[in-house]
């Protein structure tokens, strides 16, 4: 299975907290906290869409005017998602600086800022055009929905912890994976290209069988085999990729950094040509539409990816609870593991986990890869323990 999510984490297991996932197939990526993003490439940070932040204590949020210098002047429209108090925090970062001339620029940044309270969320937006004055005076209150974003390939949910003051924990998760059989697409006789991507979004939207799907035969990244016949056999996964899904969302896209150029990309090492929007042998356009049911064996589906990723909390009942229910069987589970075990009482006096325990939620959770980080600065030179204390547990070795 072909991950759809790229985590990775910005800076050092004893740096600031900032999960950087990078989404496969489409032109974004999220970030769950916003400490020291300096590491960051503004590539890569102009392709961000939504951020989560845990709480604002500001080793989380500090990273918020970085990213405010490379989005200015830009039409962007970026969500943020926070606790209580995310408002006023987002409102007083804004508030820091003088605004009388952005109302002559040409393009609009926006922050569309979600403020969480258990049973319902109160919402403002904040207009660089404006001012950064709130759209509203009062924010809008509207009931929680099970999802903070619910989009039609993923969902992102929050539980909220005690962090001696709400502390959110964020939950990613792909609805379901869904992979190109190449086998059986050569065997169709269709080529790979962008209309793949909308043959995903068509079963992920449950449209119905009689759907009627164009494939356009000639279209830019149509493989032609010139290699004497034969099915383009060695045409590899990431060729797939390419042209499959990335090209799509990409073409056109002078913000966001190339992944190669898809015509280098197909015809390398593979004896094969690719058209580029003209029929080679005709001239002529050609396409062909095919009802939704025939495609489908074209597309393979299995369970979606899970990111969870736990910060800055008290190892209580409640949290604990919380945790597990969020992090089951989760992929990837990113957890603090601030304190030693031989420092819990340090670790319960500052509202942090210790590693054993951040190993014992992973293995209670049963997921499949645990990452340990937001190591306390007290351990310097040893960091290497806490992974260990960490791993040992959740591998089901006490310390
Ligand atoms: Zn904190
Ligand atoms: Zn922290």
């Amino acid at each position: 299975m072909k991950p759809i999510f790229h985590p990775y984490l910005v800076n050092k297991a004893h740096g600031d907290p900032v999960l950087y996932i990078d989404f496969l197939f489409d032109r974004r990526a999220i970030l769950f906290d916003l400490g020291d993003i300096s590491a960051v490439s503004p590539k890569k940070l102009l392709r961000i869409t939504d951020i989560f932040i845990s709480h604002t204590h500001m080793d989380h949020f500090f990273g918020f005017d970085h990213l405010l210098r490379i989005l200015l002047g830009r039409d962007k429209h970026i969500r943020i998602f926070g606790p209580p108090g995310i408002l006023d925090n987002v409102s007083g970062k804004l508030h820091g600086y003088t605004w009388n001339l952005v109302e002559n620029y040409e393009n609009n940044l926006i922050f569309e800022v979600t403020e969480v309270h258990g049973e319902y969320l109160l919402k403002n937006t904040f207009s660089c055009k404006e001012g950064f004055r709130p759209l509203s005076p009062y924010p809008e209150k509207v009931p929680a929905e099970e999802c903070l974003l619910d989009t039609l390939t993923f969902q992102v949910k929050s539980v909220c912890l005690d962090h001696f003051t709400p502390c959110l924990a964020f939950c990613l998760q792909e609805k379901s994976h869904l992979n190109v059989n190449k086998v059986k697409l050569q065997e169709m006789g269709f080529p790979v290209g962008p209309w793949l991507k909308q043959l995903k979004d068509a079963i992920r939207a449950e449209k119905p069988d009689d759907t009627l799907l164009t494939i356009p035969l000639n279209e830019k990244g149509a493989v032609t085999d010139t290699s004497g016949g034969g099915k383009t056999e060695r045409q590899g996964d990431e060729e797939m990729r390419e042209c499959g899904d990335e090209e799509m969302g990409r073409r056109g896209d002078r913000e966001t950094e190339g992944r190669g150029d898809i015509n280098t990309d197909m015809n390398r090492g593979t004896g094969m040509s690719v058209s580029t929007g003209t029929d080679l042998s005709s001239g002529m356009s050609r396409e062909r539409k095919e009802p939704l049911s025939r495609l489908k064996s074209i597309v393979d589906v299995s369970r979606g990816q899970k990111i969870v990723y736990v910060v800055d909390s008290a190892y209580t009942d409640s949290n604990r609870e919380k945790v597990l229910a969020m992090a089951e069987g989760g992929d990837y589970f990113f957890c603090e593991a601030a304190f030693l075990e031989e420092d819990r009482d340090r670790a319960a006096q500052r509202s942090h986990l210790t590693a054993h325990q951040a190993g014992l939620l992973a293995q209670d959770a049963r997921v499949r890869k645990l990452i340990t980080f937001h190591f306390s600065p007290r351990y310097h030179g040893s960091y290497h323990l806490l992974v260990e204390e960490a791993m040992r547990t959740f591998k089901g070795h006490l310390p």
